[in-house]
């Protein structure tokens, strides 16, 4: 890849020659860079973020991170209502959706809003996954695996430290923030010698 690219950008240099395997696309997103930060329509500053979440919620939604498997309170959460983003409130899965896909995260097999989550590819650990972002203020959620039950065979393996919950006959719900996550052991467990085999999320 390398070598095509470099071959590519000479010859198309030299000949200025338009070719088709010359695409920016190759120039686009290096193996397991960062993306590039995009502008999301709700913006917080860090300083803001880093005060009103927990140093988990902040590490997944803010830093790619993955809470370990089994320890975020909603992997078995069962209470009827709908999962909000914990950064912006954006509503994203609803209780009807949830499932128990033994991986030890919250997993739903849709959406609550079609366009409230998007989607990247993410090359990170040396393998392709699709991340899911909160599509209104850019928070990591976690990955979407097509490996899920009907009708969409789609699983939204979440964090719960990316999740707010609203009760169903709540009318209003506290705010997600201020639920107290005891989790922020594994902050530094991210690190590699934990997940060999957890690639779940
Ligand atoms: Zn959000």
């Amino acid at each position: 890849m390398d070598v095509l690219f470099r071959r590519c950008v000479f010859v198309s240099a030299r000949l200025a020659v338009s070719r088709a395997v010359c695409r920016p696309a190759l120039l686009a997103a290096p193996l397991g860079a960062r993306r590039t930060k995009k502008t999301w329509p709700v913006n917080f500053s860090q300083e803001d973020l880093k005060k009103r979440l927990t140093p988990m919620q902040y590490h997944v939604t803010q830093e790619q991170g993955t809470e370990s498997a089994f320890t975020g309170e909603f992997t078995h959460h069962k209470d009827e209502g709908s999962y909000v983003c914990v950064v912006c409130g954006a509503v994203l899965f609803s209780s009807n959706t949830k499932f128990d896909s033994g991986s030890g995260w919250p997993s739903f097999h849709d959406l609550l809003k079609e366009d409230s989550v998007t989607l990247t590819d993410d090359f990170s650990y040396g393998m392709h996954r699709v991340e899911t972002t909160c599509s209104q203020c850019g928070a990591h959620l976690g990955h979407l695996f097509d490996d899920g039950p009907k009708p969409t065979g789609k699983r939204y393996c979440i964090n719960s430290a990316s999740l707010g919950f609203q009760p169903k006959d709540a009318a209003s719900s506290s705010s997600p923030a201020s639920s107290t996550s005891s989790s922020a052991v594994e902050g530094g467990a991210a690190g590699g010698s934990v997940s060999e085999g957890k690639t779940e999320l």
